[in-house]
């Protein structure tokens, strides 16, 4: 069964005017807006985004050589501050969609390798898999961004360099109250010993 491109949607280009003379070529420039977002919630490119194709179409024996680049801008948070981000993407393309009756269409799968239908050609699912493959895993919003406080979970990059918090330890409140709040713990103190913490007689 061969998937038939629908001739009304953007990613589908039409090779007539390239012809079939192996070595002949056309490119081909297009802005295609994206209905489904081209990735993942952390990271993709949204709908209402373009994707930018610059490509070359080339008549070779077997069908037709799709190859150029897919650029697009993704939105998404920051792997370490979750702020949010827009990274640029770039894909390389390259794909052969292979004539009907070729022997590289009687030999592969259609989804191994796509296919020329009424000389129509889908870049769809191409595009959208090299754009995936194109995001970057942990994106930054800058490359020495410092993160989130471990403590208030607060970016650190719009706190106080001396950002600090008093670590709240019920093992040393109860020192505390021992022994005076001005004090801290004794260092060389056993926790163990602290009587809030005894094991109860089972
Ligand atoms: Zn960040
Ligand atoms: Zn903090």
């Amino acid at each position: 069964m061969t998937t038939r491109p629908d001739h009304a949607s953007p990613w589908v280009l039409d090779t007539r005017t390239l012809g079939r003379r192996p070595g002949s070529m056309r490119p081909v420039q297009v802005q295609v807006p994206v209905l489904e977002p081209i990735g993942l919630d952390v990271l993709a490119v949204p709908p209402g985004a373009d994707v930018e194709l610059d490509l070359r179409l080339e008549s070779v024996a077997e069908g037709v050589l799709v190859s150029g680049i897919a650029r697009a801008e993704a939105v998404g948070e920051c792997a370490r501050c979750l702020g949010e981000l827009t990274v640029p993407v770039t894909a390389t393309i390259r794909e052969l969609f292979a004539y009907p009756g070729s022997t590289t269409a009687e030999t592969t799968d259609e989804d191994e390798i796509g296919r020329v239908v009424d000389d129509l050609v889908d870049l769809e699912q191409t595009v959208r898999d090299e754009m995936v493959l194109a995001l970057p895993l942990a994106p930054l919003c800058r490359p020495d961004c410092p993160g989130l406080c471990s403590e208030c979970g607060e970016p650190l990059a719009d706190l106080d360099a001396n950002h600090s918090h008093e670590i709240l330890d019920p093992r040393w409140d109860a020192l505390r109250s021992r022994f005076g709040a001005a004090d801290g713990p004794d260092p060389e103190g056993d926790p163990g010993a602290d009587p809030g913490h005894r094991a109860d007689p089972a």
